[in-house]
């Protein structure tokens, strides 16, 4: 196990650079420091940014195990609620799935993800692990290689450079190590053609369920996030900005899609934040490089229909690590190879579930023939889920699971 730190003044190593503290690579870092194997994690943001970085909140059970298993569940255990129903609005009326008693009978945490990243990076922090806040992450070279070496830009711009025996890319999509991928590497892309308004509102939640509302007007979503706040979602036109609608008509809007009229108001409240997300996904193939491994967002990006993406950030970390402690502490790199093909087959599964969700969700565009039948299929499928139980148990083991 490489353990080098400090090489040169102008020069650091440790054995695994950890690129970006979202869920993925905070989780790899807790876990390979916890084996013993000198780790880094680079980090362009601030600690306070970090902690404001309001996005996920529906963890799967697999991830709670997973955190668990590794200690690193206090805070979603103490401040985390259990969920387990989700609440269908259509035309036809609405019905509602009791996810967490179908399938394999299990139930998501709801706990917010910057919570989730305060929690590892406190645990990393007091364990001894090293991160550097404020340090951008440029390129990865010579990765092919087994020095590889990550160029970076330190919290005052001044040029950094690591040299590592492994360089994990958990940066996101936009982040230095998809940018750094060889030619060879493949990106299966998909754009789902939907728009959403994400909306975070200082609001308690107004149904006791996840909400999906169908309108002809647009998808609405509704999701717990804490007692004071919840999230929704707004189906918008491609290109409309956040900003396109005051709070009282995005309340409007959501009573109208929500049905408010017929199952109770909306709780409304000031909206804290808008984004507007462009339902996308892709798959980078393989997720190994030589020295360079991905994980979370910068394997492949997924749309948040069906709250996969940070699921599949820590399910991945957890991989990586176990491949990458038996490589550097025992000299078994059996796991390493197999990273790559292991992460695939849990991601393409979870893009499958996630772009059956949209088309759940979203009426077919236009008005031919071909939309009139995209539109007939997608209210056979919602009929098919009300009614089939075989269909509701599909439903909640891929919804739960990763
Ligand atoms: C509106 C919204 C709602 C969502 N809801 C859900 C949900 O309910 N459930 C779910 O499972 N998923 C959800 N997701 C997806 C989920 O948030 C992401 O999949 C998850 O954050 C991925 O984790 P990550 O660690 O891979 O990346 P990130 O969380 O994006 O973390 C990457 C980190 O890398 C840092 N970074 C980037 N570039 C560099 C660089 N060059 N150098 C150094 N650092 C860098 C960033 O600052 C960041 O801290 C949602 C996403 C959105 C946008």
């Amino acid at each position: 196990m490489t353990t080098r730190q400090n090489s040169s003044a102008d020069q650091e190593s440790a054995a695994v650079v950890i690129l970006g503290a979202g869920p993925a690579g905070l989780t790899l870092g807790n876990l390979l420091h916890a084996h013993g194997i000198d780790c880094v994690v680079l980090e362009r943001s601030d600690r306070a940014a970090l902690g404001a970085r309001a996005r996920a909140g529906f963890l799967a059970a697999n991830t709670v195990r997973t955190l668990e298993r590794h200690g690193l569940a206090d805070g979603l255990r103490r401040h985390g609620r259990p969920h387990g129903v989700c609440e269908f609005r259509t035309d036809g009326g609405r019905f509602r799935l009791d996810y967490g008693s179908l399938g394999r009978r299990e139930l998501h945490t709801v706990y917010p993800q910057q919570d989730l990243v305060a929690d590892l990076l406190t645990h990393y922090l007091d364990a001894g692990g090293r991160i550097s806040f404020g340090t951008e992450a440029l390129a990865v070279h010579d990765a092919d290689g087994v020095r590889p070496v990550v160029a970076a830009r330190d919290a005052h711009g001044r040029p950094a450079r690591w040299q590592a025996r492994y360089v994990a890319g958990c940066d996101g999509r936009h982040g230095a190590a998809r940018r750094s991928l060889p030619p060879t590497a493949l990106r299966h892309q998909c754009d789902h053609g939907v728009s959403w308004l994400g909306l975070l509102a200082e609001a308690p939640p107004s149904l006791d369920a996840v909400g999906y509302a169908t309108h002809r007007s647009g998808f609405a979503g509704h999701m717990a996030r804490t007692p004071e706040v919840t999230r929704y979602y707004l189906q918008c036109e491609r290109g409309t900005p956040a900003d396109a609608w005051t709070d009282e008509q995005v309340w409007d809007r959501l009573d109208l899609r929500m049905r408010a009229a017929d199952h109770g108001p909306l709780r409304r409240g000031r909206i804290l934040r808008r984004t507007v997300v462009d339902l996308s996904s892709d798959v980078v193939e393989p997720l190994r490089h030589g020295s360079l491994l991905l994980a979370g967002d910068a394997a492949s990006l997924i749309s948040p229909s069906a709250a996969k993406g940070a699921n599949l950030a820590v399910l991945e970390a957890e991989l990586l690590a176990e491949a990458l402690v038996g490589d550097l502490a025992h000299g078994d790199a059996t796991a390493l190879e197999r990273y790559s093909r292991r992460c695939l087959a849990h991601i393409w599964r979870a893009q499958e579930f996630s772009r059956w969700m949209i088309r759940l969700l979203h009426a077919a565009p236009g008005t031919d023939g071909e939309s009139f039948f995209h539109e007939s299929l997608r209210r056979s499928r919602l009929d098919s889920l009300r009614t089939s139980r075989a269909h509701q148990d599909w439903f909640a083991e891929n919804y739960v699971g990763v």
